[in-house]
């Protein structure tokens, strides 16, 4: 882990959507409120690397729906979307969405540490902390709020992708300033925090568990990396204090409780795998003394993806095949193992492991991209576009997938559809001209009234974030 940089808290740190400024906590509309989820959305997905791998982020929201079980009910469905980003941390936002970076995945070191960052972050949504902290800094406009939230994620400089994907309003530190939940919002997130965590059955000490990683990781980084307004984070050592205090007077049962780590060490595996350095992954892959047997497969197959992603083809097979003995019916070996034969160019091998692995995993959308993409290399265009179609109605913005949806349809004669999302690839790359020369030639193709809403459909999206991107 030593190449990777280690970073900064914020779990105080509150990011927030325009809309929501000007009314008084409680008066909020659903709407207004399902307006600015829906708003949020759209910055996060075209402004942030976000993570759209289902064993990472099905993981992430079994969690929360967990948590969510021990909480009172809240108002919203509560949204969690994980940001491919290095920091140890995590942030709630308006309308019951929750974020939570990789870097927690990839630092922490259990189930139990995840589920207590979330659980503290569930706790700054069902006290209502951001309405609160809004009102209080009278941050007026989408501007001062939108620079605000890419400034908080620049400021924690992480892999590289991740920081180049943002932009940075000049003055969003000295806004995240006013914007910081106040001591007691923190205390009161630990605390109710600390109530979620024990009634959705997690262990406790998962919570000091997390908190002392992340103030320790946090000092480790030196302060280079850390925005100024976070070192007015309030002080975790009395948290820490608070916590512990809490935790030894809850029943003995409970204090000695220990969850099953199988699915979080998967999905620190995928995270540490594809978003580490490769070479970083590889050490991180090394086989322990006390590793036990699940681990040691977790690991066969880590090196695998870290020596395909390195370009050591014969490496990677001779790993891969070694993972089988432990994953002989495993949908997530299948789906490896069919993107690297895809990107070694054995189609035939390719498409059948991803066949297993969609059947058996339905919902797992990289494994519908790689297969789209294979059967497509094959000629099958009808069985790349049915699968596209699915990855592009889950992930409606991504430009590779658009791009590759619309390569299919031209290749089938289906030009009104593929100009549409040849337009919107374009856009989301923000190349706005190429965006209206295609946009103009399905205009010209539409022919239903159907194509015509679904134009008008696309232009408005477009607008929005072109507006979005001007502050
Ligand atoms: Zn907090």
């Amino acid at each position: 882990m030593t190449k990777m940089r280690f970073l900064v808290i914020l779990l105080c740190c509150v990011m927030l959507i325009p809309g929501f400024v000007q009314a008084r906590i409680g008066e909020f509309t659903l709407r207004d409120e399902l307006e600015l989820a829906r708003k949020f959305d759209l910055i996060i997905e075209t402004r942030f690397p976000v993570v759209h791998d289902p064993y990472i982020t099905g993981y992430v929201q079994t969690l929360v729906d967990r948590l969510v079980m021990a909480m009172p009910p809240q108002p919203f469905p509560i949204k969690v979307t994980v940001v491919r980003h290095g920091a140890l941390n995590a942030f709630a936002t308006a309308g019951g969405h929750i974020a939570v970076f990789t870097g927690l995945l990839s630092n922490l070191d259990s189930e139990d540490e995840l589920a207590s960052v979330i659980a503290h972050e569930l706790a700054h949504v069902s006290e209502r902390h951001i309405a609160q902290a809004i009102e209080k800094s009278k941050i007026l406009g989408v501007g001062s709020l939108l620079g605000i939230l890419a400034g908080v994620l620049l400021g924690t400089q992480g892999e590289g992708d991740a920081a180049s994907a943002l932009m940075i309003g000049t003055m969003a530190g000295t806004r995240a300033l006013q914007l910081q939940y106040t001591r007691e919002n923190e205390v009161e997130a630990d605390q109710y925090g600390l109530d979620f965590l024990v009634g959705a059955g997690f262990a406790p000490y998962g919570m000091t568990g997390a908190f002392e990683k992340i103030r320790r990781l946090q000092w480790l980084s030196g302060g280079g990396d850390i925005p100024s307004y976070l070192s007015t984070h309030p002080g975790m050592d009395d948290r820490l204090g608070y916590i512990q205090d809490r935790i030894k007077r809850l029943p003995e049962s409970v204090r000695q409780r220990q969850s099953d780590n199988a699915f979080f060490l998967r999905a620190q595996m995928l995270v540490r795998a594809w978003y580490a350095d490769p070479n970083t992954a590889l050490a991180l892959f090394a086989p322990k003394a006390g590793d036990d047997q699940h681990l040691l497969c977790l690991k066969t197959l880590g090196r695998s993806i870290a020596h395909s992603r390195l370009k050591q083809k014969d490496l990677a097979r001779t790993q891969f095949k070694a993972a089988l003995s432990c994953y002989p019916r495993d949908a997530l070996w299948k789906r490896e193992f069919g993107r690297f034969a895809f990107e070694s160019g054995t189609l035939e091998e390719s498409v059948l492991a991803l066949q297993d692995a969609i059947m058996m995993n339905p919902a797992d959308l990289f494994a519908l991209f790689f297969y789209a993409r294979a059967v497509a290399e094959q000629g099958d265009y009808t069985a790349s576009i049915a699968a596209m179609e699915r990855v592009a109605k889950a992930v409606p913005r991504d430009p590779e997938v658009l791009e590759n949806l619309a390569r299919y349809q031209a290749a089938t004669n289906n030009l009104f559809e593929a100009y549409l999302n040849y337009a919107q690839a374009f856009a989301y790359r923000r190349q706005f001209s190429k965006y209206e020369l295609h946009l103009q030639k399905a205009e010209k193709l539409a022919k239903s009234d159907k194509d015509k809403e679904r134009i008008k459909q696309v232009a408005q999206e477009v607008s929005e974030y072109q507006e979005i991107l001007k502050n």
